[in-house]
């Protein structure tokens, strides 16, 4: 028996099944490969799913995970850390950076509450929408029976309140009953202001991604997230942008809002701010900075030195290695590379920098997920998010070569599950 399967064996034995089962058993990984504990190598076209910004094992993120591990992993949010303030001040000027004009950055008051995944983030940014909700008065009261609005498709996460603003059904029914006052909608105006226009129960805010990753790497049109800015400031509701897959310049930006030109009242990051390690962020802005008070929110894990110190060194590689050009550059160059291939059964190539959604003309038997299996026989880590698309989210540091090597296989992969009798002939290597 295969090592693979025999750990596959006890992994069907004694883990949970929600997971199903595992594609591969993987042994070591370093830059944009992994190799599986039968001795097989693959290149990494999904970096754990837009999680290793800097591929595996980088060789700075080692140092840096030694280095504070020796002086201190933990102390409790009873205490702070250099670190924990570092990685609040250097997000703060992320996101002043990200809504500056002509090179001058914004002025946002932002602060930073640092959690430990993208549920936990979400989690904490609809508490903020709540709280808000609860403690206004006047005129723009708002109160408990304040709506929160999601776009239909979304994905936030697995926690109850995260699952309560992510729309699929299969994920929700188990649940059931979730927190109420959601509402789904389509990305449209005239949804929003259908939304905005029902008075006895307002708004308390919005939550949306700019790139829905879940749903298969689909862009909001930029003029939707403009309007939500505009409606939900006229009329004292929130809005949240879910950077927890798109941020840490995953999409060419720091933030993918910033295409928007907006500048939203919280931010959530997880992902690839810890290139593996295990770290998320809400960032609050203006007026919503103030709004969680002592008591009102807390993690034990959140923001201890070791993952706070592995951000910052994400962070600073991010920018010291031009990687959000490299995002750029890299999503032009899976378009050419697929448009000089020439692949009929590829319907659309959309995304931004290096999340990016491969969608396939599916027929029956054949569509993403019969090509996903197959990349991996031929050494490809590629995700079907969708039946019909195939996403990428490789590291952002990936190599011109391994991209191309890459995306070789992924074309070849396409052709033998559309065309296993080589009708059309085609020769890849
Ligand atoms: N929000 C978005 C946009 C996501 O894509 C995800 C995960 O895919 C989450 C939230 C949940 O993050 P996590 O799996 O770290 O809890």
């Amino acid at each position: 028996m295969s090592k693979n399967n025999e750990i596959l064996d006890d992994y069907a034995k004694y883990y949970m099944s929600n997971f199903g089962k595992p594609k591969l058993v993987v042994q070591r990984a370093f830059g944009s490969r992994l190799t599986d504990v039968d001795g097989r190598e693959y290149i990494d076209l999904l970096g754990g799913i837009a999680v290793n910004a800097l591929g595996h094992a980088h060789p700075e993120l080692l140092r840096t995970i030694n280095v504070q591990a020796s002086q201190m992993m933990h102390v409790s949010n009873f205490f702070t850390t250099e670190p924990q303030v570092k990685l609040a001040k250097k997000l703060a000027e992320l996101v002043d950076l990200a809504t500056g004009i002509d090179g001058a950055p914004g002025k946002n008051n932002a602060r930073v509450l640092l959690t430990n995944s993208g549920t936990e983030s979400v989690e904490a940014a609809l508490k903020i929408i709540k709280e808000h909700a609860n403690a206004s008065t006047g005129k723009g009261k708002i109160g408990p029976k304040g709506r929160i609005l999601a776009l239909n498709h979304s994905f936030h996460g697995r926690t109850l309140g995260a699952l309560s603003v992510t729309s699929k059904e299969k994920y929700r029914t188990p649940f059931n009953p979730l927190i109420p006052n959601v509402e789904f909608i389509d990305p449209t105006i005239p949804a929003l202001k259908k939304a905005f226009a029902d008075k006895s129960k307002p708004v308390a805010g919005i939550i949306l991604e700019c790139i829905q990753g879940e749903a298969g790497v689909v862009p909001i049109p930029v003029q939707f997230i403009q309007e939500a800015r505009k409606i939900t400031k006229n009329n004292g509701a929130l809005l949240v942008v879910d950077e927890v897959q798109t941020g840490v310049g995953r999409t060419g930006r720091w933030f993918a809002f910033e295409r928007a030109g907006i500048v939203p009242d919280v931010v959530t990051l997880a992902k690839g701010l810890g290139g593996g390690f295990p770290i998320g962020a809400v960032i609050a802005l203006n007026g919503t900075s103030e709004i969680l008070e002592p008591g009102d929110h807390g993690t034990t894990f959140g923001g201890n030195p070791l993952a706070c110190s592995v951000a910052l060194k994400v962070l600073e590689i991010i920018e010291g290695e031009r990687l959000l050009q490299n995002a750029r550059s890299s999503f032009d160059a899976i378009v050419d590379t697929f448009e000089n291939l020439e692949n009929p059964y590829i319907k659309d190539i959309r995304g931004k920098g290096l999340l990016v959604g491969i969608e396939l003309k599916t027929k029956k038997g054949a569509g993403s997920v019969e090509v996903a299996a197959k990349c991996l026989e031929n050494g490809l880590i590629v995700n079907n998010v969708n039946e019909s698309t195939i996403r990428l989210a490789p590291a952002l540091n990936i190599t011109p070569a391994e991209l191309h090597q890459g995306l070789r296989i992924l074309n070849k992969s396409i052709y033998q599950i559309f065309d296993p009798k080589n009708k059309l002939g085609r020769v890849y290597a």
